[in-house]
Parts: structure tokens; sequence; C-alpha cells
């Protein structure tokens, strides 16, 4: 009697060990998790602790993750993580292995009701903890937020109306003396600071300066008119042809050029306002009589594009920022593989490149990408020639996409290759 017990638990065990994570998945309490449908992976909240996308189950490589808390490459590991079993616990370990097998398990291991309610206790505690510590995770991300979005309005608010940026703009865009239009919220601050990682000889982790000198600013706003971030662009107007600094990382062997453009506070769901735009009760706000919107990822691309279109007044120009803004969250489906870049893997293999695809992510939040102003009927689009072209013409049409949804007419202009508008401007002479 004796032993036909322990053989059927041993079989049992057997039996719930041989059973994949794909087949356990619809046995479990996964919750709703999203299929991804390139990488086969299924990703979602996790059932017990919570979050966003931290809880991952990959049928096909039998594996699956609780970030941050748990992990495993077996259906019996998912299932005392998703269940809150303690599967050092021989009565935990077989209820485990009854959820994935879908079997009961075998007579003389039946659970004691002391023991269940002990274990749904813990259970519930567990859940109690991780919502506690995801609300305070959640208030502590806004607080942070709310703090650099101050900083990055503050910034702009100190900066000044009048300086070297009109000269800059000027040199960049108009070296054949045409007027620039009056770009009312750009502004300069003289002494601005380029931060550049941390002082590796001091444990506080202290920021090291690595450049300072003259830097345009320009807000970021939301569709309400709050100015929630500003974008800085450095200034060196002795250096031909895009008088900007070139700034090098030290960090780096060959000391790689470093971008002269940053972004402080929050840049998505806003944009730069350049022309046909108002101010109000400290509010920037898009003309409501203008119903036709020109957007690049630069500012100078799209002031570029604005002199190019004789400055239109039913046109509102606004820049965003870079091309993630202008084009959106894409759909993880819609990736694809870049026709020849390849890029050396840790074991210096070179592995094929993905680029987002041209899709755009469904269920999409406003802040996400930046907004067209809802009375907007026609819109361009601003390419800049001088990026990687694939990945480019890829996130330019997941832009039209995206902003022609809300129903206005969408085009993209694309200068040639190599070049942005700025370039063409500053090679054309006034009237040609
Ligand atoms: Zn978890």
């Amino acid at each position: 009697m004796m032993a036909t017990a322990v053989r059927a638990k041993d079989l049992f065990v057997e039996e719930a060990r041989s059973v994949t994570i794909s087949e356990a998945m619809h046995r479990l309490p996964l919750g709703p998790l999203r299929a991804v449908s390139v990488t086969g992976e299924h990703v979602g909240p996790c059932p017990v602790c919570g979050g966003r996308d931290r809880f991952q189950v990959n049928p096909t490589k039998n594996a699956w993750l609780c970030r941050g808390a748990a992990q495993g490459k077996d259906a019996i590991g998912l299932a005392a993580h998703v269940l809150g079993l303690d599967l050092a616990r021989a009565s935990d370990f077989l209820e485990a292995c009854a959820a994935v097998s879908g079997r009961p398990v075998p007579d003389g291991h039946e659970e004691d009701p002391t023991e269940a309610a002990a274990r749904a206790e813990r259970l519930a505690a567990r859940r109690r903890e991780n919502e506690a510590k995801a609300a305070k995770r959640d208030r502590d991300a806004n607080i942070y937020r709310e703090r650099q979005q101050q900083l990055a309005r503050g910034k702009w608010l100190n900066a000044q109306p009048e300086g070297l940026h009109s000269i800059y703009l000027a040199r960049r865009l108009d070296r054949y003396a045409r007027d620039l239009p009056v770009t009312p919220f750009l502004r300069t601050s003289m002494v601005e600071t380029y931060w550049h990682g941390e002082d590796e000889r001091d444990p506080r982790g202290v920021p090291v300066e690595l450049f300072t000198g003259p830097a345009m600013v320009a807000p970021f706003v939301l569709p309400s008119g709050e100015i929630v971030g500003c974008h800085l662009t450095w200034i060196d107007l002795t250096r031909r042809p895009k008088f900007r600094p070139v700034l090098r990382d030290p960090k780096t062997p060959r000391g790689e050029a470093l971008p002269t453009k940053k972004m402080r506070g929050t840049k998505k769901g806003g944009m730069i306002p350049l022309i046909g735009f108002y101010e109000l009760d400290g509010l920037i706000l898009p003309d409501p009589h203008r119903t036709r919107f020109v957007s690049g990822e630069g500012i100078e691309n799209t002031i570029a594009a604005a002199l190019g279109d004789g400055v239109r007044a039913d046109t509102i120009y606004a820049a965003a920022g870079d091309l993630g803004n202008l084009a959106g969250p894409a759909d993880p489906a819609s990736r694809i593989t870049h026709p020849t870049l390849k890029k050396p893997n840790r074991n210096g293999v070179p592995r094929a490149v993905f680029v987002k695809g041209a899709v755009p992510k469904p269920d999409q939040s406003p802040a996400d990408a930046m907004q067209v102003p809802p009375w907007i009927t026609e819109i361009l689009l601003v390419a800049d020639g001088d990026s990687e072209q694939v990945s480019t013409v890829s996130d330019m049409q997941r832009a039209k996409t995206r902003l022609q949804s809300g129903g206005a007419l969408v085009d993209v202009a694309w200068p040639p290759e190599g070049m942005d508008f700025a370039d063409i401007l500053a090679l054309t002479p006034h009237g040609h």
C-alpha cells in the first residue's frame, strides 16, 4: 500500500516536471498578457507583483521572468510564483505540480486545510506589500518628474529673448540675407553647462562639467500650453558649418563626438513652438486660426521648411525635438530587419540590426508622442536627410499613419540624400 502511494506520487511529480511552460500557461492564472509576436513572448503585469511589463513568459524558450522578483526555466517554478507557493515545502511543491499538470495530488498527500489557509494569507500579504511598493514608486516618480519639469521651465524662463541664438540661426539658415521669421519663444542662455557622466574618483556620483558656453533654449509645451521641458542647443559661432561646439567624450578611447543638443524635463507628448503660437497666462498655445501644421525633428530644419514655405500665415510651425516624439511608439510586431546593417554582439559575431516598424503601437496615450491641435486639416512632415535611411523612412511612415488617423491630410517632404533643408537653404541664394 505504502509502496503504491510512493510510486503514484513519483509518477505524478515526474509527469508535472515534463509539462512545458507552453502547456502549463493555459492552466495557470497568469492574467492578461500581451503576445509579442516577434519574440514569441507574452508580456504584462505579474498576477502577484503587479507592474506593467515586468512579467514575461516565453513558451518558445520555456522560460519566465518576473523582473526583480524571480525567474526560471520550468513550469513548476512559474506556478509557484503566481500561486504564492514555497517549493521548499513538500505540500506546496505537490500543489505546484498539480497546477501545471492539471491532475489532483495522489491520495495520501491531501493538503491540510490550515496549511491552505496559511498559504492564502501569505499570498494576500505579498500582494498587499507589492501594491504598496508600486504606489510608492509611482509617487516618487511623479515627484521626480515634476521637479525636473520645474527645473526645465526655470531654465527657459531665465534665458534671454534677445541673444546669440538669433545670430546662430541667421548663420545656419540665412547666409543669403533672407529675413528670418520671428520665433518668439527661442532664447539664449549665455552660461550653460554641459554635464556628461560622473566623476569616478568621487563616490557621491558627482556629474562632470564637460563644457560651459552659450546655448539656444527652447521650451517644450503640452497641448494644454503648459511648459514641461526645454531643449538646449550649444552654440559656437566660430565653428563652421554648423556653428556648434565639438564636444568629445573623454571616456571613449578615440574621444567620440557627443551630441550638442540636450533635452530636460518632459519631451514626449510635447512640441517646441516656433511660429504661430501665442502666450497667455504663462501658457504657450497654438493659434486656432491656423489650420496647417509643419513639423520636423529639429528646430533648424523646421525653420528652414518655414522659409521654403514663405512662412505661411495659415500655418503652425513646431519642432518635435526628436524622431521618436514625431513618429511615436511602434507596434513591436511591425519590426523589420535592416537589409544591410550588422552589429557585432558581445562575442564579436555580426548580428542583424532591427528597425522599428512603420505601424504605430495600438492604444497609444497622448503622452507617447507629439500631438497636433485637433482643428488641423493639413500636415507637412519634414524629414532629415542626414540620418540613417531605412529607419528614417520607417519612422516617417509611422508618423504619417499616426497623424492622419486624426483626419488630417499628411505629406512627408524629403530633402536630397545626405542633406537636410537647413543645408539646402544655406546653399541657395535668395529667390532661387
Ligand atoms: Zn511576480
